[in-house]
């Protein structure tokens, strides 16, 4: 596929793109993404380019991070659309690498993060972690970024990133950003996409009840009691299954008991289905400063 001014497919015109970059002395932000691109996305580009000379952008649905019964088939892929938003930041180059390249064959090699990943959605998505370890890796590799953004709406995701670079002495700065939010304080997700415009409408209790469960928390509820309120009152906003509502250590995803001001900081991280979409969110729970 050919080049238009903005957007390359090949690892070779990245490591170009890359070599002159560091030859010149420039920094380098990189901003992975599975395209499909909103504010969320578009806020780390931002924040890439206020802090570094050169942006790279990757567009990539991943297929080692989808479960055979997931949506990678259908997951939203729109890079003309993409690339029109990208347009609008001039240092930012978008790296659309193609999957049976990024895989070629034989690929056999894996990531594996222990520890972190056994918890929240790491127990319900058996490959998730491995495949987002894995493309991060290659990335980082492939990129040499001086900086790599990502948001806290993948609150587990961006500590297993700073694990692996930390563990495998990546030389980069890994950023996590706020979450954006529409309006109505629903979490910026490409799969916002699926909502009927009924669960759209259902959809920011999510945010609000994780909210409401970090204040009871706050105020000395017991966290298991703040949890199991959490989990019937999405049922009762017509939230078809409820994954996990788990108040944990943003450190390092152990459970809380309770939480005080001696407590280390915390957060409510929920994972509930609207149909056969599944939505997560996360929010502080912190009662100190
Ligand atoms: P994805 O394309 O969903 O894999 O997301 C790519 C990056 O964008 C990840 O680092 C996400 O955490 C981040 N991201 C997704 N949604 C948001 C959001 N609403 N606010 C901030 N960052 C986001």
């Amino acid at each position: 596929m050919g080049s238009s001014p903005g957007s390359i497919y090949t690892l070779t015109e990245l490591r170009e793109n890359v070599v002159t970059w560091r030859a010149n002395g420039e920094q380098i932000g990189l901003v992975p993404t599975m395209g499909a691109l909103h504010d969320g996305h578009l806020s780390l580009v931002q924040r890439a380019i206020s802090e570094c000379d050169r942006v790279v952008v990757t567009i990539f649905v991943n297929p080692k991070q989808f479960g055979p019964t997931e949506d990678l088939e259908t997951y939203p892929r729109d890079n003309k659309s993409d690339l029109q938003k990208l347009a609008a930041f001039d240092t930012a180059l978008a790296y659309i690498p193609d999957a049976t390249k990024m895989y070629g064959p034989g690929f056999s090699t894996r990531v594996e993060v222990d520890g972190l990943t056994e918890h929240l959605c790491g127990k319900l998505r058996p490959n998730f972690f491995s495949g987002v370890a894995t493309i991060v890796t290659k990335l980082l590799i492939q990129s040499l970024p001086d900086r790599a953004y990502f948001g806290d709406k993948d609150f587990q995701q961006l500590l297993v990133i700073r694990r692996l670079a930390t563990d495998l002495d990546i030389s980069v700065d890994i950023i996590g950003c706020p979450v954006i939010r529409e309006p109505d304080g629903l979490a910026f997700s490409s799969r916002n996409a699926y909502l009927s415009t009924r669960d759209r409408i259902t959809a920011p209790a999510l945010f609000k009840i994780l909210q409401q469960t970090a204040e009871r928390a706050k105020a000395g509820e017991p966290c298991r009691a703040a949890e199991a309120w959490a989990k019937n009152e999405l049922i009762q906003r017509g939230f078809t299954k409820v994954e996990y509502v788990d108040i944990r250590r943003e450190e390092t995803l152990e459970s809380l008991d309770m939480i005080n001001e001696r407590s280390p900081r915390a957060r409510v991280f929920g994972a509930a289905y609207l149909g056969t979409t599944r939505l997560i969110d996360n929010v502080t729970a912190t009662s100190h400063g």
